[in-house]
């Protein structure tokens, strides 16, 4: 269950979402598991009074609409001539394209106001839990795919189901059987966690002895006259899943991707979710304020905390000065400052309090031989070190404590850690006191703990061939979209644009679900994937045993070649990404789903929501990181110094432009971070630009062919109560509506500050303003994009 496990267990570095929330070192956290199939969310329950006359209008809209479309279909006939299609899929996508609209929309320019225009009315529909600090459209797709998974785990085991070659029913009886436990142990793991008599009744024992037995390691390091050493104490969180003063990981190594590597770097933040929180006074007293009262709730038997509010003070200015140490976080992912090939013992060197070497030999296989690591900032890593060795040792052990009730806080249940749970919601914009609904984090604790079981009956009660197929085409026209672009750029020199060809040929699409490492269509191979893992009715215990499995599995890598069939994400997770590495991009079926995707509605759809979700993805093969690694994956310097330098000047181009967009934060305007989000920004506007060439070409491929109509019946037609709008506007329209978004401004906060994406809003008007097809589209007055790079 640690976070980069489970869903997200590979190194995919650009996922199309942002990270989770603040609890980075709170990896049991049921939030952080929500992250991981998307983001966590905040509450509020605001904007119901503010948009009181957006609403009046919108009824009125809806009520027009029913007319129309009765209307319409009186005469369903003349609607197709003339060129609507009725179907129930289209009257229901025009349905939510016309809700969302501005109610306003007609005196809004959408040159100047894309989001407004396309989400104004969204806004007046969508309302958040209290335990959420933001909505938006891929979280309500998110909360459907919740409920789905809550009704297969609260259900029975599908016996019945029969509509695809995977179903139980055609299953033989042997294999059906596997099938049933693999279900059963499912079910499982969902009752320990929904039991909350039982972990209410356990309350926060499991952690008081995790404390101490942290507190038995420290050894020499509690006597003040013997030499700093925190060895045992590191490698027994580490043992946990949990990263102390450094992190320790194995990954795939960039320069040589087909084989393993230890990788050794410093923590972006200790505590809060961004080192700029510590300049945040309020927040600052806040965090002090909830740790005191945990640390004081804590009785452990053998650990000695001390007075709590001396020492919370003393661990959150300890926390401050590792966290000042830390690298920026636009830097932690440039593999420019990250890549240094290290002998271990040099790398030991930088980190002499933590016995590294020692440590890593309890970690790695047996046969495997400790040789080099990959070492991302040495500097800040002898920094951190220095910094350890002079703070006081109980301030250390209360700092290890600290990091240990983090990560397991979401694990159990009592009013010792409700503090700190109330201080996360806050700082996300929540309702202090508001927990999301149990099933909730039941069904991403399943997903954490046995996500490719749990993919499986997902899939298969779901996902169709169908979709995968039209999935595929999207993404293979995007191919050959933006291979017919790179003729268009003059700024790219022959050669660096033959390999950036070469490249794009060999990405490889991974759409749905693995079939392979492991196959989740195949219940022996899945019951054999998770045989470690053992499910019981303790929820607590359930997470040890997973934490365990994935840090064993991760460190089981070294020595064998890299497993490229491995997923990074489960099948339910409502996201995507591109692992550079690996040179993959990787869609899981729950994405696939409208708004975003329908293989029922015209193409302009599809093409503009999920073909922009594809370009965007196989944009970071080509962003300010991805271009760095070559065909194969490697990293390294196959661009000309001159194309280079063109597509730097491009990129600041960027950069500028987002830097001076604005969002209402918890304490007014705040700027999003140019640099921090350039990654995908980049993406977002070469995205949607090789979507709409894809979308064209794919238009007139069907049109040479004259298999408009074929291809599902719906093709070419306009939308009901919305034949006003061109089908180039209506591409838009679909991208947009993959955007709408709600959010409070607590989140907004927290959003700039830690995530490498540009708020929902801006990534609709930035992106857009990038895009010449959007501005011909809506004929605004400048037809040349702000920026373009691709
Ligand atoms: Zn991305």
């Amino acid at each position: 269950m640690s976070s980069d496990a489970g869903n997200n267990r590979t190194s995919e570095s650009t996922p199309l979402l942002g990270a989770p929330q603040p609890e980075i070192a709170n990896a049991a956290n049921g939030d952080v598991e929500e992250g991981r199939l998307r983001r966590s969310y905040k509450s509020l329950q605001s904007s119901w009074t503010a948009t009181c006359i957006q609403r009046v209008l919108l009824v009125a809209l809806i009520v027009a609409l029913v007319l129309v479309l009765t209307l319409y279909t009186t005469h369903n006939d003349n609607a197709e001539l003339a060129g609507i299609c009725m179907t129930p899929a289209c009257i229901h996508a025009a349905s939510g394209y016309l809700t969302n609209l501005s109610p306003n929309y007609k005196e809004i320019d959408p040159c100047t106001d894309f989001e407004e225009y396309v989400c104004g009315g969204w806004r007046g529909e969508h309302d958040m839990r209290a335990d959420q600090g933001m909505t938006d459209a891929l979280g309500l797709m998110n909360d459907r795919v919740t409920s789905t998974i809550r009704n297969i785990l609260e259900g029975e085991y599908p016996d019945s189901s029969d509509h695809s070659a995977f179903s139980p029913s055609q299953l033989s009886a042997l294999v059906a059987s596997t099938d049933r436990q693999n279900f059963d142990e499912l079910q499982a793991a969902y009752n320990a966690c929904m039991d909350v008599d039982a972990i209410t009744k356990e309350g926060i024992k499991p952690i008081v002895a995790l404390i101490d037995e942290l507190a038995a390691t420290f050894g020499k390091s509690g006597s003040s006259s013997a030499a700093v050493d925190y060895s045992d104490s590191v490698l027994y969180l580490k043992k946990h899943g949990i990263s102390a003063f450094f992190s320790s990981y194995v990954s795939d190594d960039d320069k040589d991707p087909e084989t393993q590597i230890i990788g050794v770097g410093p923590i972006s933040s200790f505590g809060l979710p961004s080192k700029l929180y510590f300049e945040d006074k309020d927040v600052v007293a806040q965090y002090l304020d909830a740790m005191t009262k945990v640390l004081s709730a804590i009785n452990p038997s053998v650990a000695s905390i001390g007075p709590a509010d001396k020492a919370a003070k003393a661990l959150v200015d300890f926390e401050a000065r590792l966290s000042l140490a830390a690298p920026d976080k636009e830097d932690m992912d440039d593999v420019t400052k990250t890549y240094n090939l290290m002998s271990v013992k040099d790398t030991a060197k930088l980190l002499p309090h933590f016995g590294l070497e020692k440590s890593l030999k309890h970690l790695v296989p047996a046969d495997y031989t400790l040789n080099v690591t990959v070492t991302a900032f040495p500097e800040v890593l002898a920094n951190v070190s220095q910094i350890v060795a002079d703070t006081p040792r109980e301030v250390v052990h209360n700092f290890l404590y600290w990091r240990l009730i983090v990560y397991y806080s979401s694990a159990v249940l009592g009013p010792e850690i409700r503090p700190w749970r109330q201080f996360l919601n806050v700082l996300q914009g929540k309702d202090a006191n508001a927990d999301p609904e149990r099933w909730r984090t039941c069904v991403s604790h399943v997903g954490g703990t046995l996500g490719w079981i749990l993919s499986r009956f997902f899939v298969e009660a779901s996902f169709s061939a169908a979709a995968k197929d039209f999935g595929n085409q999207i993404i293979s026209d995007i191919k050959t979209a933006y291979l017919a672009n790179f003729d268009n750029l003059a700024w790219m020199d022959d050669e660096t644009r033959r390999v950036a060809a070469e490249k794009v040929h060999n990405i490889d699409q991974k759409v749905g679900y693995p079939s392979e490492s492991p196959n989740i269509m195949d219940p022996e191979d899945l019951r054999k994937y998770y045989a470690p893992v053992s499910v019981g009715s303790s929820y607590f215990d359930n997470i040890l045993s997973s934490d365990d499995f994935d840090n064993k599995e991760m460190w089981s890598k070294l020595g064998k070649p890299t497993d490229m069939k491995e997923w990074g994400m489960i099948a339910s997770t409502v996201n995507a990404y591109y692992n550079p590495p690996h040179n993959e991009i990787v869609f899981p079926a729950a994405i696939m789903q409208f708004p975003l995707f329908s293989v029922d509605l015209p193409s302009y759809v599809s093409y503009g929501a999920f073909g922009a979700v594809a370009g965007h993805e196989l944009s970071h093969a080509f962003d300010n990181n991805g271009r760095h690694y070559d065909l194969h994956g490697r990293y390294n310097n196959w661009w000309t110094n001159a194309t280079i330098e063109a597509f730097t000047e491009k990129a600041e181009c960027i950069v500028e432009e987002f830097n001076n967009f604005t969002v209402i934060g918890k304490d007014g305007p705040i700027h999003v971070k140019g640099r921090q989000t350039l990654g995908e920004n980049i993406a977002d506007s070469g995205g949607l630009t090789a979507a709409r060439m894809a979308w064209d070409l794919r238009r007139a491929s069907l049109k040479k062919n004259n298999k408009n109509k074929k291809s599902n019946g719906v093709e070419g037609l306009s939308l009901p109560g919305l034949a006003d709008f061109t089908h180039e506007q209506l591409f838009y329209i679909s991208y947009g509506n993959a955007w709408c978004s709600k959010f409070r401004p607590a989140m907004l906060t927290n959003r700039v500050t830690t995530d490498e994406h540009s708020p929902d809003p801006i990534r609709i008007k930035g992106t857009v303003l990038n895009s010449r097809g959007f501005r011909e589209a809506f004929q605004c007055p400048v037809k040349e994009p702000t920026c373009e790079l691709w």
